[in-house]
């Protein structure tokens, strides 16, 4: 586990690339609170459950607002691709139908009790780097793992901070962090901002 969390970290700092012409720069971090479904951003993330089925929560407001082609989308995948599910810690891109934004992001948040809760940060990882490889310039992201998977919100604001706070980008210029209750925003707020 350590040597993979070792190759992410080098991720997130790698250097320049040499492309001409190339703005590497700390995108903006936007907290709000809100429907993820209302955000506008290129990426939008669902904190799916590894069935890739649905599930409550963001993932239900999700499948709800994008329509029938997601589903349908989400069931071949599960077949073709992730017969056993989708693992905790990785992540999945499909069309965004209904939703106002190019691609949504499936990843599958660990289950704070159950799994190994540095998985939380592979989630963010996984889904940043499927965002630059589809040209996304924003991603919006739901605090995975905070609902049903019982993640303290506080632990996954810690997490967020120290994952963007040194993090550039040649593709991605905005990070919006979509907090659904007052509490978990003032959280987000006091931990990231301040
Ligand atoms: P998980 O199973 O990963 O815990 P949940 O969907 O249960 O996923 O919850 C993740 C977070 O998303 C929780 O903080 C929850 O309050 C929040 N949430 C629920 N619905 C929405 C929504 N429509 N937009 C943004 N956040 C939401």
């Amino acid at each position: 586990m350590a040597k993979k969390r070792d190759e992410f970290t080098a991720w997130m700092h790698r250097t320049k690339s040499n492309k001409e012409n190339a703005v590497w720069d700390k995108p903006k971090i936007t907290i709000i609170k809100g429907d993820i479904t209302k955000v506008k951003a290129d990426a939008i993330v669902n904190a799916a459950n590894s069935g890739l089925l649905g599930g409550s929560g963001v993932d239900w407001a999700i499948r709800q607002a994008a329509g029938l082609g997601l589903q349908q989308e989400c069931q071949l995948l599960r077949e073709e691709v992730y017969p056993k599910g989708l693992p905790v810690g990785k992540a999945v891109s499909t069309g965004a139908y209904k939703l106002n934004a190019k691609i949504i992001i499936h990843t599958v948040g660990p289950r704070y009790y159950k799994d190994n809760p540095e998985l939380l940060r592979e989630c963010y990882i996984r889904s940043i780097m499927l965002a630059e490889e589809n040209s996304c310039e924003s991603i919006a992201f739901p605090a995975i793992s905070t609902g049903a998977y019982g993640f303290p919100i506080e632990k996954s604001a810690k997490i967020v901070k120290e994952l963007f706070d040194n993090f550039k980008s040649e593709v991605i210029q905005e990070i919006i962090l979509v907090l659904w209750s007052d509490e978990d925003l003032r959280v987000y707020k006091r931990e990231i901002e301040e």
